[in-house]
């Protein structure tokens, strides 16, 4: 019964922690946290950008939740390793799959691997705050929906520009 419960923990934090970083992408980074994340949008110069900041502020409610977890709460400690595996795979994906920060030749063979890579590169697409698409990282839309949304974002602006 406990593994299954901590089961539940760990993947339920981890499920949780994707729709946390699509807010927060949307509405902080996108939003009034855009100061540390422009540097994302943008050519890095050196090692480091100043959007890496979010992975401190991420680690957060991990370390809180494992430390929970081993004084009395063993709940916490799956559901904070399942937050600190999330940062993993976010990692993994976005930063060395994706944005190649660890040199590879590596390819997405899987319909599913291709489609969230396709869809972070479309959020790319744009250099500013306003205007982007696809927010998520483990999950995305298919690509043919977030071209029609961009388009209708472009068509917007088209007409308010006008
Ligand atoms: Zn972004
Ligand atoms: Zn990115």
């Amino acid at each position: 019964m406990n593994i299954l419960i901590n089961t539940l923990c760990f993947f339920g934090a981890l499920a949780f922690m994707e729709g946390v970083a699509y807010f927060a992408h949307k509405y902080v980074m996108h939003g009034f946290g855009w100061f540390l994340h422009e540097s994302h949008h943008r050519p890095r110069e050196g090692l480091f950008e100043l959007n890496d900041l979010y992975a401190f502020i991420f680690a957060i409610p991990s370390i809180v939740l494992i430390w929970f977890g081993t004084n009395g709460h063993p709940w916490a400690l799956w559901m904070g390793l399942g937050v600190a595996g999330y940062g993993a795979i976010y990692f993994g994906f976005h930063d060395v799959i994706v944005h190649r920060r660890i040199h590879h030749n590596w390819r997405p063979k899987s319909r599913y691997m291709q489609r969230i890579v396709h869809a972070h590169r479309l959020h790319h697409a744009l250099e500013e705050k306003e205007g982007a698409v696809s927010f998520g990282f483990i999950y995305a839309p298919p690509v043919p929906v977030l071209r029609a949304e961009m388009k209708a974002i472009e068509a917007e602006r088209a007409a308010t520009a006008g």
